[in-house]
């Protein structure tokens, strides 16, 4: 076990070393190449304010360029924050018009999920390359209409699960992959907040609230990455504490997986309770990690000792430059469309399950 252990502190260091240098290593081969890439940020809410114009500023190999906004109050505020010129700002109406506009490679879609397609279809069509928060879509057709779009303009299509950039995210699933502790046995894991919001689309079925699509693709994420494999059956209970606020959607949903090797997931996701963990019990030993799908702390420890904290400056501003860096020198990207499907067609099946109080098989 000491041989092994001495192995996967090695490789893991490996994994942090790539991860840490490598578009800051390409990026000096890059630059003098290439310039960096254009991104406009559609829906200027929460998440692209607080973390992705601030990881904007931080990334190597592209900048905010452009803002696409329903709300005129906030054009003078961004303008003058990030030096926005007047010719990169569009609204919801004239936003196709971005097509004629050569400063902006990239499109980042920010909204509320039920709206995640219709602009990113719209990106597609313009010619630009779209990135889109988790998660992707409502619906599983929906997501295969924005991979269809993204293929026909011939761009690429990244969803924004940062955690999959993360070297500690990355550290886990490699020990699924390697096996030292053996084959998986069991999964535990868990994403929740407390929510004290009342009227947000996050309680609204329509614009794709629920705590499900919201943190619970965090903790069906744990169970797929650390197991490498895709769910063949769920069984899944919704229910709320607060049904005054969580009367469309479901402010609490526990659901169980399971496997095609036979391995079992017990997952749960709140907007009632704060909670962030992943437990891996393998034939040999253990894994934990608790914060599990943060910004930023994300650790964990194994049952033979090994340590996995890796440092990361800025989470966002990684998952970009290496979202960038891979549209620059056509690789794959970490995480495709296809990624935010699979998460999406199990939540589906969960939904099902939900409702209909029975295994639903996928
Ligand atoms: P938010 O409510 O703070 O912002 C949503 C933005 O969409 C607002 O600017 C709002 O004006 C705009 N909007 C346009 N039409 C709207 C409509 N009909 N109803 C409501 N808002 C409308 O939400 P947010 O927290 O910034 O989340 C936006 C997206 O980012 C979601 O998909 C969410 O899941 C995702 N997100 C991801 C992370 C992450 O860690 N990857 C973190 C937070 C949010």
């Amino acid at each position: 076990m000491e041989k092994q252990r001495r192995i996967f502190i090695q490789k893991a260091g490996l994994i942090a070393a790539a991860s840490a240098f490598t578009p800051q290593i390409l990026l000096s081969k890059t630059r003098s190449q290439k310039k960096k890439l254009g991104v406009a940020l559609v829906g200027l809410g929460y998440y692209s304010t607080d973390l992705l114009a601030p990881a904007l500023q931080l990334t190597n190999n592209c900048e905010l360029r452009g803002i696409v906004t329903g709300s005129p109050e906030k054009i003078p505020v961004w303008k003058e924050k990030y030096g926005i010129p007047d010719k990169n700002v569009y609204n919801y109406k004239n936003f196709d018009t971005i097509a004629n506009n050569p400063d902006i490679d990239v499109v980042y879609v920010v909204l509320p999920p039920s709206m995640h397609a219709e602009y990113t279809i719209r990106a597609a069509n313009a010619g630009k390359h779209v990135w889109c928060e988790k998660p992707m879509a409502p619906s599983v057709a929906d997501c295969e209409a924005m991979i269809k779009a993204c293929k026909d303009n011939k761009v690429k299509l990244a969803i924004g699960y940062r955690c999959q950039h993360d070297p500690n995210i990355q550290a886990y699933m490699k020990v699924g992959k390697e096996k030292p502790f053996g084959k998986v046995r069991m999964v535990t894991s868990a994403a929740g907040y407390f929510d004290g919001r009342t009227n947000h689309w996050k309680q609204n079925k329509k614009l794709g609230g629920g705590a499900m699509g919201d943190m619970g693709v965090y903790a069906l994420q744990g169970a797929r990455l650390a197991t490498g494999e895709e769910p063949i059956s769920v069984l899944a209970q919704a229910s709320t504490t607060r049904p005054e606020i969580y009367h469309e959607v479901e402010e609490t949903m526990m659901f169980q997986l399971e496997f095609p090797s036979g391995v079992r997931a017990s997952c749960q996701t709140s907007f009632g309770i704060n909670m962030n963990h992943l437990q891996v019990n393998y034939e040999k030993g253990w894994l934990k990690m608790a914060p599990h799908s943060s910004y930023n702390g994300n650790n964990g420890s194994m049952s033979d000792g090994t340590i996995i904290k890796f440092s990361i400056a800025n989470q966002q501003a990684k998952q970009m430059d290496e979202d960038a860096l891979a549209i620059m020198e056509k690789t794959d990207l970490i995480v495709p469309g296809e990624e935010g499907l699979r998460d999406i067609r199990v939540v589906e099946a969960i939904y099902k399950s939900a409702a209909q109080n029975c295994v639903v098989k996928l």
